[in-house]
């Protein structure tokens, strides 16, 4: 966590631990002339790093994921300190995920890379034979929250770097630090210092980030946020991707196994103390099962140890800053005076330290309440139950976000065609969050979660421009369309085309006979 101090003229950022408040590190911040030098670094080294082999950029990553692989438990521990996950947590959503995302990049790059040829129908242009070509934008920019602040710039930065690209990064003010740490593993993996840079500061320094000359956005973050990223970059047409904020609904139908979706349901929701843009933010339960589901989730969320996550018992951790702790107060209380039951929580837990929030448990939610509607971003699990299939699917969908959702049930069928049903970008059955963790899928969501994806095959097709490269095998040959318009040239190439596409034979036939002469004018210019 951090904050912003003045030092003189000089802004520095001061990283926090927010289970502490211990100031962990004091940095400068970037002012707008270096960020656009820092840009303009990039774009004169990018060229050059383009001018690589394949093979030779996938080394540095190899080398990357080596490093990382051998300096996990730092990485975990420096995520815990400054962001407050624990450090166990750190290990298997971010440190696991960067590693597997770094290997999809290895093996995938070469084919993804590779020209594409484009087969094509049309015979007046079969002398012609297209291929697809995928070559960098040139200088990404990538704006990252504090949430997952060594996953998400990590997966980002090495699918922009693996096609080419040149990177600048602006972390979150409130986890510079992890940001840094992620620069150095690339230099240290012998990554061109040129290449991929991190521009410290607060929001502005984003927004600078954002008008500076780079190719390319990929922005993750708040709705709020994101909307004005989009506003900006629409202004000069700069291509964006925006992974935004989510509402997801887990739907537990009457044949799931309760005791699964139970612990399903408060993992999910209560992880990374619920800052997870993929977190369960509303759980829909089928009626018959709804007292006994509650019950499960109330004795499950009494077990859960909560504190300083550098502990490696510790399994849920303080929230981030102040700011989100008032969120999820604001939306509890309400949620409370609208007639929502408290079964769990419901407090701040002072006695561990200032952003302490404790596992909640809401029963009785509506559709209608703040706390169903807004992102919450707390460790707080809201229950309400619904009477059948098309009802669940309502509620789901009910919401202005549409990033994941997750639907619990003993019957595949069943759950695929209520996946199907669902305005989402991703559908899990029988589990939430983590197919983040699988690098192959892509992430990214449906309505104001977001424009794009990240993560696998369409993640990478991000970071390329496609070029359509057309080779004539016929150069010496003036083509019969050019000029030398005639009404006999009118006359041939109407009967063209209906060879091509008249559906009665004799009509096709007579335009054929028509059409001689046509590749053969002698008039042409
Ligand atoms: P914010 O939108 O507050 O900030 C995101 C990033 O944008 C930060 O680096 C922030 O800098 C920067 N920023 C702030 N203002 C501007 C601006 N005007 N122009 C450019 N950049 C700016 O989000 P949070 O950091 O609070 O992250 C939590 C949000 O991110 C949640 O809504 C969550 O759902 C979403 N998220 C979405 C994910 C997805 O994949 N869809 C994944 C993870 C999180 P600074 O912090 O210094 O203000």
């Amino acid at each position: 966590m951090a904050t912003e101090a003045k030092i003189g003229a000089a802004a520095t950022i001061v990283s926090h631990n927010p289970a502490t408040g211990e100031a962990l590190a004091e940095l400068p911040c970037a002012t707008p002339e270096e960020i656009v030098a820092t840009v303009q670094r990039a774009r004169e080294a990018q060229p050059r790093w383009q001018g690589t082999s394949v093979s030779q950029r996938i080394d540095v990553l190899r080398r990357f994921q080596e490093q990382l692989r051998a300096q996990r438990d730092d990485v975990a521990r420096l995520i815990c300190r400054e962001a407050g996950k624990p450090a166990a947590e750190a290990l298997a959503t971010e440190v696991l995920v960067v590693l597997d995302a770094a290997e999809f990049c290895i093996r995938n790059a070469h084919r993804f890379l590779r020209n594409i040829p484009v087969p094509h129908g049309n015979i007046a242009m079969k002398a012609k034979r297209g291929h697809l070509v995928r070559e960098p934008y040139g200088v990404i920019g990538i704006i990252a929250p504090w949430n997952y602040p060594f996953s998400i710039p990590a997966i980002e930065t090495l699918g922009a770097l693996v096609t080419g690209n040149a990177v600048v990064l602006k972390p979150s003010e409130f986890t510079p630090l992890i940001g840094k740490e992620l620069e150095r593993l690339l230099l240290v993996a012998g990554l061109d210092p040129a290449l991929f840079h991190v521009v410290v500061g607060e929001g502005p320094a984003g927004a600078t980030l954002l008008d500076s000359p780079i190719d390319k956005m990929i922005f993750t973050g708040s709705a709020a946020t994101g909307r004005r990223v989009g506003e900006t970059a629409a202004r000069r047409l700069l291509p964006v991707v925006l992974e935004l904020g989510g509402k997801d609904p887990m739907i537990v139908l009457d044949d799931a196994n309760l005791e699964v979706a139970s612990s399903g349901a408060v993992w999910g929701a209560m992880m990374n103390a619920g800052q997870t843009c993929l977190s369960v933010e509303r759980c829909y339960v089928h009626r018959s099962m709804y007292e006994p589901f509650l019950e499960k989730c109330r004795a499950k969320i009494a077990k859960l140890r909560v504190g300083n996550g550098i502990g490696s018992e510790v399994e849920v951790g303080p929230m981030i800053h102040e700011r989100q702790l008032r969120t999820v107060e604001v939306q509890v209380n309400d949620a409370i005076a609208h007639g929502a039951r408290l079964l769990a929580g419901g407090k701040r837990l002072t006695e561990l330290g200032s952003s302490f929030y404790a596992p909640t448990l809401l029963a009785d939610v509506t559709n209608g309440m703040r706390l169903m509607q807004e992102e919450t971003f707390g460790p707080v699990l809201p229950v309400a139950p619904f009477d059948s299939d098309e009802e669940a699917v309502r509620l789901a969908n009910d919401s202005d976000f549409g990033l994941a959702a997750s639907i619990w049930t003993g019957n595949r069928s069943r759950g695929e065609a209520m996946a199907a049903r669902i305005k989402a970008g991703t559908v899990m059955l029988n589990d939430m969050i983590s197919c983040f963790g699988i690098a192959e899928a892509p992430h990214g969501g449906f309505k104001q979660s977001g424009i794009g994806r990240t993560h696998g095959e369409l993640g990478l097709q991000e970071m390329v421009q496609t070029k359509y490269i057309d080779i004539d095998l016929a150069p010496s040959i003036r083509k019969p369309w050019w000029f030398g318009y005639s009404r006999q040239y009118q006359e041939q190439m109407g009967g063209f085309l209906d060879f091509l596409f008249a559906r009665k034979l004799s009509v096709k036939l007579r335009g054929a006979l028509r059409s001689i002469g046509l590749f053969r004018r002698s008039n042409s210019v």
